[in-house]
C-alpha cells in the first residue's frame, strides 16, 4: 500500500503546487501514523472516499470530492480543499505499480485536539469475477424508515461516514446465509441500497434506482451510469422500489466503484434473469471513463 498524510487546507485556500506538495507527506505502508486518540479510530466519526482507478486514470474524481464536501457538511467536518486533494491522488497513483484496476481511499477523521486527521492510500484490485459471474442477494431489514434523512439527520443518512461496522456485520450476515451481498430494505419495505453499493434495476426496458433522498448514499457509478444512459438515449430514472420490483425485474445489478457492476443472479434464493451483454456494455462504458 502507498500512504500519504495530509495536513489539512482549508477549502478556500488558493496557493501554488509547491506548497500544496508540501502539504502531502509520504508516510510509507501507513503503519504507526495514527493516534490512538484519533477519533477516527476511536469513534469511526470520519469520513472516506473510494475511488477506483482504471490503468492511472482515477474515475470521477469530481463525483467523489464533491460527495466528500457533503459528508463533510453532513458531519460538521472542515470543507475539503479539493486542489489538495486532486494533487494527493495524483501523487498516490504515480506511486502505484503497473496493474489494470487499483482503488484509491481518501479519509478525514475528526482527528484530536480539534484538528481534523487525513490521509490517502493507493492498493492495487483484485480481479472481478462477480462482473461475469453475478452475486447472490439477501434482503436485510435496515430498521430504519424511507423518511430517516429528513426525520432524523443526526444518523447522518447520505453520509459516507467511516462507521461501516453495521455494514460490514450486514455482509458477514449475508454470508452465514450463503449468500454474497445485501439489498437493505427500508422498515416501510422500499428497497435502499447495498452495504458498499448502489442497486439499479431494468423495468420496462427503463433503468431505476431509488432517489437519494431514501437515505441512501447517493452512488458515483450510479451516476457516471446515468450519463451514459442519456448519451445513449436509454430510458432511466429515480422511483422507489419495493422487494418485489426488483423480483420482477429484467435484471438487477449492485454498482459501486471498484467492483462496477455486478449482475444480480439471486434475490434471497429465488434466481433473476441476468443480461450479459448488457452488463458487458455497462462495465465497459464504466471502465472507458474519461472524467
Ligand atoms: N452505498 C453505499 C452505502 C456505499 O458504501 C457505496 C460505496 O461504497 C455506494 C452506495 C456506491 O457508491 P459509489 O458508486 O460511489 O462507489
Amino acid at each position: 500500500p502507498i500512504v500519504f498524510l495530509l495536513d489539512v487546507l482549508p477549502a478556500d485556500a488558493v496557493i501554488d503546487d509547491v506548497d500544496l506538495a508540501a502539504r502531502i507527506t509520504p508516510a510509507g505502508d501507513g503503519s504507526g501514523v495514527l493516534s490512538v486518540f484519533d477519533l477516527g479510530p476511536a469513534r469511526g466519526d470520519g469520513i472516506f472516499e473510494t475511488i477506483g482507478v482504471v490503468g492511472r486514470h482515477p474515475q470521477s474524481v469530481e463525483a467523489h470530492l464533491d460527495r466528500l464536501t457533503e459528508s463533510a457538511a453532513i458531519l460538521d467536518l472542515p470543507a475539503p480543499n479539493h486542489a489538495q486533494w486532486r494533487l494527493a491522488i495524483a501523487r498516490a497513483i504515480a506511486e502505484l505499480p503497473d496493474v489494470d484496476q487499483s482503488a484509491v481511499r481518501l479519509v478525514v477523521t475528526r482527528g484530536s485536539g480539534g484538528r481534523p486527521t487525513a490521509w490517502i492510500s493507493a492498493t492495487p484490485a483484485d480481479g472481478f469475477p462477480e462482473r461475469e459471474n453475478g452475486i447472490e442477494v439477501v434482503l436485510l431489514d435496515r430498521g430504519l424508515p424511507s423518511d430517516v434523512q429528513e426525520r432524523s439527520p443526526w444518523l447522518l443518512a447520505g453520509a459516507k461516514t467511516l462507521s461501516y461496522a453495521v455494514n460490514m456485520a450486514a455482509l458477514r450476515e449475508a454470508h452465514r446465509r450463503g449468500a454474497d451481498d445485501v439489498l437493505f430494505v427500508s422498515s416501510d419495505g422500499f428497497v435502499l441500497e447495498g452495504p458498499t453499493s448502489t442497486v439499479v434495476v431494468r423495468i420496462d426496458g427503463t433503468f431505476v434506482t431509488p432517489p437519494p433522498s431514501s437515505g441512501i448514499l447517493p452512488g458515483t457509478t450510479q451516476l457516471a451510469l446515468w450519463a451514459h444512459l442519456e448519451e445513449q438515449g436509454l430510458p432511466h430514472e429515480y422511483r422507489m422500489l419495493t422487494p418485489e420490483d426488483v423480483l420482477d425485474a429484467e435484471a438487477a445489478w449492485l454498482l459501486s466503484s471498484v467492483r462496477l457492476a455486478a449482475p444480480v443472479r439471486a434475490v434471497d434464493g429465488r434466481p433473476l434473469p441476468m443480461d450479459a451483454g448488457l452488463t458487458a456494455r455497462i462495465n465497459d462504458a464504466l471502465l472507458s471513463r474519461t472524467d
